[in-house]
């Protein structure tokens, strides 16, 4: 399928000063859509000037919620060139995404074509400044215009693009943790695994909580027991343990990161033992008691690494590592933005170039 290119007559001024941007409130000239319907497949793939959309109010994905995406970052070397960060591993997530709501499935490899030409269009937004860089945000939703529950037979495919700064306001700061022991996130056979918009409006209102009490995310138990620890927010956790460390194995309510999957990696290859294992909330408890937690953090595409500085479930309240960044995650953050950034070499074949336009 052939991309059409229209470009702006209007290209807006990209922002002034990097290090102040948020994350994801400030939007390139262009943007990706594509439509789909059940005669035609996939069609009208084009590349145009960052628009509204414009959908019935009758179309599904207002009430029913059917809609993924993904969040990958474009980063600028120092030498001037722009690079991705294993793409394709996010385009193959949101075909299982896709699969598991039912939205209509599209061939990865297009896609990954697309946002390389998306980006390259809009590539002088990319950041030169430490720690910000371009967010990629494609997502699909489904357009039928129909309250009734059908097979999904329209679809929309978009991609846009949003210049972020450093994640949490820069660098690294370990944060403070809210166990909750109410709310659940997601649950094995229901859409835990997949990066969809549902998943996170049932988080909302422990977020809400958690701020209202003053921590800055909410850890996540598992929706059968309330007992095993799966996810921080929008991101996979990480403990060391006695010298180990351990992770919540993939059970289908955990999302599997992209950076969860290049940590363990790392950690293997720098010789570290890792084990992906249930790990229950009384474990993790009995263990900050001990004071056996050396380190914890979350980790994902926008903070890259979040170090936790304190736990608090029920009535119970730890301190890691005096809460302090611990030697392993300054160690996996270094490695990683070295990779992403281009200061490093790239052993494993992770990073896609942009092209210059
Ligand atoms: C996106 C996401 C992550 C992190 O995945 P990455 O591929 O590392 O960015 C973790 N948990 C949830 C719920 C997510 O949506």
């Amino acid at each position: 399928m052939e991309i059409t290119i229209t470009k702006t007559t209007a290209p807006r001024p990209k922002p002034e000063d990097p290090r102040k941007l948020g994350f994801g409130t400030v939007f390139t000239d262009h943007m990706f859509v594509m439509d789909y319907d059940g005669d035609q497949g996939w069609h009208d793939a084009r590349i145009i000037p960052l628009e509204d959309l414009q959908l019935h109010p009758g179309a599904a994905v207002f009430h029913y919620g059917a809609e993924v995406f993904e969040g990958l970052k474009a980063y600028r070397t120092a030498g001037g060139s722009v690079q991705l960060f294993r793409p394709a591993d996010n385009m193959q997530r949101m075909r299982d995404s896709a699969e598991r709501i039912q939205l209509p499935d599209f061939d990865a490899e297009f896609m990954l074509k697309a946002m390389l030409k998306l980006v390259e269009i809009d590539q002088d937004w990319v950041p030169a400044v430490d720690g910000a860089s371009l967010y990629v945000r494609p997502f699909e939703i489904c357009t039928d215009v129909d309250l009734g529950l059908h097979t999904i037979t329209h679809a929309k495919m978009v991609i846009i693009l949003s210049p972020v700064g450093s994640y949490l306001g820069g660098g690294l700061r370990p944060v403070n943790i809210m166990i909750e022991d109410t709310d659940v996130r997601a649950v094995r056979g229901g859409t835990g695994y997949a990066k969809c918009g549902g998943n996170y409006a049932a988080a909302n209102r422990a977020a809400a909580k958690a701020e209202k009490l003053g921590y800055e995310q909410v850890l996540w138990l598992d929706g059968v027991n309330r007992r095993y620890i799966e996810e921080v927010g929008g991101m996979n956790v990480m403990f060391k343990i006695g010298g180990k460390v351990v992770t919540p194995k993939l059970t289908g309510s955990v999302l599997p990161g992209i950076t969860r999957r290049s940590c363990i990696q790392l950690l293997r290859d720098k010789g570290v033992e890792v084990e992906e294992r249930l790990i229950s909330v009384d474990e993790l408890m009995d263990a900050l008691a001990a004071g056996q937690v050396e380190e914890a953090w979350g980790c994902g595409t926008a903070a890259v690494i979040s170090p936790i500085g304190s736990f608090a479930y029920q009535d119970k309240h730890y301190v890691v590592n005096n809460r302090e960044i611990g030697p392993l995650a300054q160690d996996l953050y270094d490695t990683l933005t070295g990779i992403q950034w281009g200061k490093s070499d790239d052993p494993y074949g992770w990073i896609v170039k942009v092209p210059k336009n």
